[in-house]
């Protein structure tokens, strides 16, 4: 029996992962589980997988959490926090933690979990982001298991071989060729970029997510995210990580080898099946994802990304040459530009225009410590905030 912590179990990965779990009730069993403030869906999950420990972000939100577990006679353990999400993260009575936390919230969890040595299912990309090398290097000093949940993370993992030591040029590897979908405004005119708002931002052509992300796609700022991931993952520099457009979303991600093969990961855009892959790795389970149908689809295209289109993704390429803190410049400013945009404060463009002002306004420094990556972080969010104060004005 696996036991498994869900940090974030009311969000889509979250959810995404209770639905495999339950189909393999025999394998895995539910340790603890996490929500913000969605206090009722919490409950629900409680009720159908019996975690001894739950915790949510607030003390209030605990006390209206403990009145409906008392209601549904559940034993359930309720606590609020995040010294809580640490200590579910990183508790003896737990094998797995599934890092679905969205944001930098994520990062303390998640890195309690790798300094414990679980097995992490990485999905919260923004907690590598910000602290990179300090996350790997707690994830190899305590002996932490690292799977990549992201859908092309998990493709690139599937697709290197198994023992594959972070050391591209050793593996032959020449690329790592990351497929991005283009998002929502892909063909749209740039002009009228100024005026969508977040419900249009927020309609994937693919895939089914979190607002945050949903918008990080539409900007392409979840593939900027992603690059830096993947260079923290598998250990290869910026110049060896390609984006491609492939609008279909059926090829999640492919790595490309010296002697000219190129070997990708397809399927379905369903989360489940990543999920489905990181939980079984090294055997395979049943995901409840219907198996491709390549003749269905017919065509799969390719094309470059247009950097004038996305000013996001070159930011990120940008802050990770830079190194140091600056990706955690970029992704705090990036959190707050998203969450005002969905406010209806700042425009669609307005996102782009406040990273490369908070990244080009503040220096960025080692990264050093924790407390350095959260001092920026903070630095950051307050510099953003007044950006987006002017411009809401
Ligand atoms: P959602 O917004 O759907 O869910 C986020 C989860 O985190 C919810 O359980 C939410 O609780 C909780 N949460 C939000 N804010 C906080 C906070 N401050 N402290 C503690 N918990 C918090 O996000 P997604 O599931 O879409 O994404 C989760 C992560 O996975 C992100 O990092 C994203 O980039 C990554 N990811 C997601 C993919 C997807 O398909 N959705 C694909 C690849 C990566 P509550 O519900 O109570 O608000
Ligand atoms: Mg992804």
């Amino acid at each position: 029996m696996q036991r498994i912590t869900i940090l974030g179990a009311t969000g889509s990965i979250g959810v995404s992962t209770l639905d495999v779990l339950a189909r393999h009730p025999d394998q895995y069993q539910v340790y603890a589980l996490s929500a913000h403030s969605k206090v009722e869906e919490l409950a629900e999950q409680c009720a159908r997988f019996r975690p001894a420990r739950a915790v949510v972000g607030s003390a209030d939100a605990a006390a209206r959490l403990t009145v409906l577990l008392r209601e549904r006679d559940l034993r359930t353990q309720v606590e609020h926090g995040e010294a809580a999400l640490c200590s579910i993260a990183a508790s003896a009575d737990t094998d797995t933690v599934m890092a679905a936390i969205v944001g930098a919230a994520g990062l303390a969890p998640t890195l309690a979990a790798a300094r414990a040595g679980k097995k992490i299912l990485l999905a919260n990309k923004e907690a590598l982001v910000m602290s990179g090398q300090l996350f790997m290097d707690a994830v190899h000093e305590h002996g932490a298991t690292l799977l990549p949940i992201d859908s092309e993370h998990n493709a690139i993992f599937q697709s290197l071989p198994q023992s594959y030591a972070r050391q591209p040029g050793a593996a032959g590897v020449a690329k790592i060729l990351l497929t991005a979908s283009g998002g929502p405004f892909l063909n749209r005119a740039v002009e009228t970029l100024e005026h969508v708002t977040p419900d249009e931002a927020c309609k994937h052509p693919n895939w089914v997510m979190g607002r945050k992300i949903s918008v990080d796609s539409a900007t392409m700022m979840n593939k900027g995210l992603e690059v830096i991931e993947a260079h923290w993952l598998f250990g290869a520099p910026a110049a060896l990580i390609e984006v491609v457009i492939h609008p279909q979303s059926v090829i999640h991600s492919m790595v490309s080898y010296v002697d000219g093969s190129v070997i990708a990961e397809l399927g379905n855009p369903d989360m489940r099946t990543p999920i489905a892959n990181a939980l079984a790795f090294p055997e395979r389970i049943e995901s409840g994802v219907a198996q491709l149908d390549l003749t269905s689809i017919g065509t799969l295209q390719f094309y470059k990304p247009d950097f004038a289109r996305f000013p996001c993704l070159a930011l990120a390429f940008e802050s990770l040459e830079a190194g140091g803190t600056a990706p955690a410049l970029l992704n705090a400013a990036n959190e707050v530009a998203v969450q005002a945009f969905l406010e209806r404060r700042i425009g669609f463009r307005d996102i782009d225009r406040v990273i490369a002002r908070v990244m080009h306004e503040n220096p960025h420094e080692a990264a050093s410590s924790i407390g350095a990556v959260m001092a920026c972080d903070a630095r950051a969010r307050a510099a953003a905030g007044s950006i987006v104060a002017g411009l809401a004005r």
